[in-house]
């Protein structure tokens, strides 16, 4: 059977401004069925790292908080630490961060809470049984909560393709051990005629796991985690990762965690994807590259396989716009994602969470 999935565009007119119509695309896509009174209602999205602006408008989530108290629910807005050195790598430098990327109370009107406080330790593991982990950690206040609410930026990754709602709850909900356990397959490699030893990637590697020896970088594998951070930092690409052996390995770990999320959240989760300021990389970047298609839309829905494919079928429809990274498959219906990402299927997230039983990748766009 077809997924419902809903989706405004960025049209306003006096009569309804943009807000006013994202309430009406998650009243019509049925919040009110997983809000209910006096739920305590996770909402998880992405702060943004300091540096990058492509994350999702805070004035944008204020409405999407006054939804959920409007149906009696408790909103707080949430997302656990990082692995790597940033802004986000433990709770006082993530709420700070948060608050500096404009998420204060005054704008959004809910408190924040780090799902894996204060160093990204407290987890819960859930037990799922899959081919890959049997247990999952997820930070502890995401299990707990009575609702979980996903709202996530869509835009291209530089490990999954693509980042949407599986991304958003299979790596965004891991505790840190949580985390460490998706990328240890990742086991990046340099390609010594392309590097020029500029050190670059030394100063990115928060594992201090590269340094430069003889005009050319080296990897201690015993203390890289594979965060993935040095390959989108080398702009001469002379890190590269086995990638037909890695990344399916890595996009089924994050399929099976997202598993985990939504284990104890049956009919008590909600999905929005925003199809805004679609970057080429992740928000956990310090740094946004232009973005590479035009703001699109908002998307929500009770499956979040079908909206992560909702949305990778509504970018790839587009053209690509000129002056970005994106060089080939520019246009309608070519694969953008691919085309930054040309050793990426991002599509094996998407088939692996078919075949968990997650959602499904077929879906009926209802366009309000
Ligand atoms: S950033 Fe790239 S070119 Fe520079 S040292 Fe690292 S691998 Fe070599
Ligand atoms: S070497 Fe690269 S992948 Fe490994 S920890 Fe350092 S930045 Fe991350």
């Amino acid at each position: 059977m077809k997924s419902n999935v809903y989706f405004i565009d960025l049209r306003a007119t006096a009569r309804e401004n943009f807000p006013a119509k994202l309430k009406r695309l998650m009243e019509t896509a049925g919040i009110s069925k997983v809000v209910k009174k006096k739920d305590l209602v996770a909402v998880k999205l992405h702060f943004g790292e300091l540096g990058n602006t492509a994350f999702i408008r805070p004035v944008y989530i204020r409405k999407i908080v006054e939804t959920i108290k409007g149906l009696g629910g408790e909103p707080f807005l949430t997302d656990a630490n990082t692995v790597y050195a940033g802004t986000r790598s433990s709770a006082p430098r993530h709420l700070t961060t948060a608050i500096q990327n404009g998420f204060a109370y005054a704008v959004v009107e809910a408190p924040l809470v780090i799902a894996d406080g204060l160093m990204g330790r407290t987890e819960t593991a859930v037990t799922i049984n899959q081919k890959r982990f049997k247990k999952v950690y997820i930070g502890s206040e995401i299990v707990q909560a009575d609702t979980l609410i996903s709202v996530a930026h869509f835009k291209g990754h530089e490990l999954s393709g693509f980042g949407g709602t599986i991304k958003n709850l299979g790596m965004g909900c891991a505790s840190r051990k949580g985390k460490l356990a998706q990328h240890s397959t990742v086991n990046p490699q340099v390609v010594e005629e392309k590097c020029e030893g500029c050190g670059d990637c030394v100063l990115r590697c928060s594992q201090k796991a590269l340094q430069v020896i003889e005009k050319k970088a080296v990897i201690d594998s015993k203390k890289c985690i594979g965060c993935g951070e040095c390959i989108l930092i080398c702009e001469n690409g002379a890190i590269e990762i086995q990638w037909n052996q890695a990344i399916p390995v890595f996009l089924e770990n994050m399929v099976e965690y997202t598993m985990g999320v939504l284990k104890n959240k049956v009919e008590k989760a909600f999905f929005i994807n925003f199809i805004t300021d679609v970057s080429p990389a992740c928000d956990c970047m310090p740094v946004n590259d232009a973005p590479i298609v035009r703001n699109i839309g908002v998307l929500a829905s009770t499956d979040p396989i079908a909206i992560d494919q909702a949305s990778v079928d509504l970018v790839n429809l587009e053209p690509a716009l000129p002056g970005t990274c994106l060089t080939i498959n520019t246009g309608p219906g070519e694969d953008k994602f691919k085309g930054v990402y040309p050793e990426i299927d991002w599509k094996i997230q998407l088939d692996y969470a078919n075949e968990l039983g997650l959602g499904s990748t077929d879906y009926e766009l209802v366009r309000l």
